[in-house]
This record gives C-alpha cells, sequence and structure tokens, in this order.
C-alpha cells in the first residue's frame, strides 16, 4: 500500500499566502517570543518550515511570522451594517429599516483561534461470506496461503476522505452444496405445495359461486386456479444460490477508511454560540500534516497548545483501542474574528455579532421579526 505523499502533494499543501490589508492580531503578538525567520524579501511572503519528516515537539516554530502576515482586516461600522443588511434580506420576515437606521454605539473585536486535528486511519476486518457460484474459477487454498489482512494491497483511497470496501481474501474460496435448497437451486412453491394449482379462489373449488346460477367464472367451472405465488411452475428459485446450486465461500476483507476530528476555538467573553463559532470560515495561519504530527507546545496562545495536546493524546488512544492505523494527520489553526456590535433602535439597546471571515450575523434579539417560526441562526 502506498502511503507516502508525493514531494508535490505536500509542497503544494505547504504553500501560503499572506495577503494585505493587514491588521495586527494585537492580543497574540504581544505574547510572541521574537524570531526573525522565514521572512523573505519585501516582508509579503512566507514560507512554512519544512514539515516533511516529522518535528520533536522541542523544535521551536516561528509563531511570530505566521502572526505577523496573517491579517485579517479590522470590521468597520460600514462592513458591520453591510453584514446586517444582507443577513435581515436572507431571511424572509425580518425588516430592513431596522437594518439601516440603527445607531451603532460601539463595537469590540476579538480574533479568536480555532485548532482543528484531523486523524485519517485505516481499521481492516475479515468475514466469512458466499455468493452464487457462477464463475466456476475457484481460488482457493490448493493455489497458496492467504496473506495476512494487513498484507494485502490495495488502493488508498485520498487522504480524509470515508470510505467502506470489501474485497476477497486471495486462496480463501471454497465451492459447497447450497444450504437453504439442499443444492436443488429451488424449493417447492410453499402456496400451491408443487402442484402448480390451487383450489379456486372465488368459489372455494364448489365449481359454482353460491346464490348464483351458472358455473364460476373464475375457474370455468373446474373449482381449480392457477398458482399465483409461482405463477404455475410449482416451485421458486432458490433466493440463497439464485438457482445455481452451489455457493462459493470466502473471507471478506473489509476496509473502513475514517476521518476523526478534534476542534477546539479559544476563550471570548463574548456572547455568541460556540457551535457558530465551529463552523465560521476563518483564515488559515498554519497547517502541518504528516504520517504523525506531533502536539504544538509552544504556540502563544496557551490554551491552543493545551488542545494541540489533548486532540492528539486522544486520537492516538482512540485509534490504540481501534487497532486501527494512522495514515496521515492534519492539524490546523486559523483565525476567527469575532466582532460585538451594540447598538440602539427605537429607544433600546442590544448587540449583535458578526463572526468569521464572510462576516455572517448572529441577530438574537434584532427588533423587527414579523414571525416567530423562524430560526434566528
Ligand atoms: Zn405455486
Ligand atoms: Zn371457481
Ligand atoms: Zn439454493
Amino acid at each position: 500500500m502506498d502511503r507516502d505523499l508525493s514531494d508535490e502533494d505536500s509542497a503544494a499543501d505547504l504553500s501560503f499566502e499572506a495577503e494585505s490589508p493587514l491588521e495586527p492580531p494585537g492580543e497574540l503578538l504581544e505574547r510572541l517570543p521574537s524570531c526573525d525567520c522565514l521572512v523573505q524579501g519585501g516582508g509579503q511572503q512566507i514560507f512554512f518550515p519544512p514539515l516533511e519528516a516529522p518535528r520533536r515537539p522541542q523544535q521551536q516554530t516561528c509563531w511570530s511570522s505566521f502572526l505577523q502576515h496573517s491579517r485579517v482586516p479590522m470590521v468597520t461600522e460600514e462592513v458591520a451594517r453591510e453584514a446586517l443588511l444582507s443577513f435581515v434580506s436572507s431571511k424572509c420576515c425580518y425588516g430592513r429599516s431596522a437594518a439601516r437606521d440603527l445607531v451603532i454605539q460601539q463595537m469590540k473585536q476579538q480574533m479568536l483561534c480555532r485548532y482543528r486535528l484531523e486523524t485519517f486511519s485505516e481499521s481492516r476486518i475479515s468475514e466469512w461470506t458466499f455468493q452464487p457460484f457462477t464463475n466456476h474459477v475457484v481460488d482457493g487454498p490448493r493455489r497458496g496461503t492467504s496473506p495476512k489482512l494487513w498484507d494485502i494491497k490495495v488502493q488508498v483511497p485520498p487522504m480524509f476522505q470515508e470510505e467502506t470496501r470489501k474485497f476477497q481474501v486471495p486462496h480463501s474460496s471454497l465451492v459447497k452444496e447450497c444450504h437453504k435448497c439442499h443444492g436443488r437451486g429451488h424449493y417447492k412453491c410453499s402456496g400451491c405445495h408443487g402442484a402448480s394449482m390451487v383450489r379456486c379462489p372465488s368459489c372455494s373449488g364448489a365449481k359454482r359461486r353460491a346464490k348464483q346460477p351458472g358455473r364460476c367464472q373464475l375457474c370455468a367451472g373446474s373449482g381449480r386456479h392457477r398458482c399465483s405465488t409461482c405463477s404455475g411452475r410449482g416451485n421458486k428459485t432458490c433466493a440463497t444460490c439464485k438457482g445455481e446450486k452451489k455457493l462459493l465461500h470466502f473471507v471478506q476483507l473489509v476496509i473502513v477508511w475514517k476521518n476523526s476530528l478534534f476542534e477546539f476555538v479559544s476563550e471570548h467573553r463574548l456572547n455568541c454560540p460556540a457551535q457558530l463559532l465551529a463552523k465560521a470560515k476563518g483564515e488559515n495561519l498554519f497547517k502541518d500534516e504528516n504520517t504523525t504530527v506531533y502536539p504544538l507546545a509552544d504556540f502563544p496562545l496557551r490554551e491552543i497548545s493545551l488542545a494541540s495536546q489533548r486532540g492528539v493524546a486522544q486520537h492516538s488512544a482512540a485509534t490504540l483501542a481501534s487497532r486501527a492505523r494512522v495514515l496521515q494527520q492534519r492539524q490546523t489553526i486559523e483565525l476567527i474574528p469575532l466582532t460585538e456590535v451594540s447598538y440602539w433602535y427605537q429607544g433600546k439597546t442590544s448587540v449583535y455579532y458578526i463572526y468569521g471571515t464572510d462576516h455572517r450575523v448572529y441577530a438574537a434579539d434584532y427588533p423587527e421579526r414579523f414571525c416567530c417560526s423562524c430560526t434566528i441562526l
């Protein structure tokens, strides 16, 4: 099995474009250790440290470069109103006038960090199964010993893409008489017990119907009618062997490729629901992908380093317990802007939130809602 990423793949994954205009995520920059590597001429481009070989935990990552060159623009009052207006237009029964006329009093912006760890693993189990024997080719033990489950080479799907596939284990086949029909390929019909005919359902075999003159019309006075269960054949094809009389038994290898996700969003003191922030669009700050990733030890936001340590520990315990093999891991850190907008409208004050780089809005108590059945999320 080919588990190596080509050099081309890893190079593409590691490329990173820093964009301007820039606004520093102040909270993070203040806590940075000084570091002057990685910034190329002009200061606009950034190159990640080589990640081809797993990094040792004690190796320091140069976080200042990541943070200084990956910045999300500040949300201005104009942007805040635009975001609210487009949010309101997406709701069928929200009025626009409040969004247009409300007075923005204060805006508090925070930059949150979201850490994600994905672990792509493969697990293998084997089970006996059978199918109708049709092709008369039997790859049985006489052709050799079956390979061990993990020695069977298969094409791995693209990394982080879940899939389940089944394979026939080489040299495990044997042919047996069908156990359901005892090798006959069919059974006697249960409706007519093989006779093809049944008692007429209309006259119940009396050949004429009660209180009606003449012969029964359905059976033309014979008292018998063609069996509908078997269409008059007297027997039914065995569903197990599909009439082939024999079954090919073999060991089936079931491979499950699974992607596990660990996610953590840094603390914030604003009242925006956590599930929105978990789904919010973020700006990529750091990406580390390899067959094994090491927990981040020195990220300036300590709770992110701790989350990384927790995530890596949880995933390795889970894969050990499930006897799965890890094929690839990926950990990322993203910046998610979150702005609390305080506003005044018709004598009342309230707040709404703008989150993510695509400026999604959460406005739990928007003043102009005309029905109560709409979801506000
Ligand atoms: Zn029948
Ligand atoms: Zn009849
Ligand atoms: Zn059968």
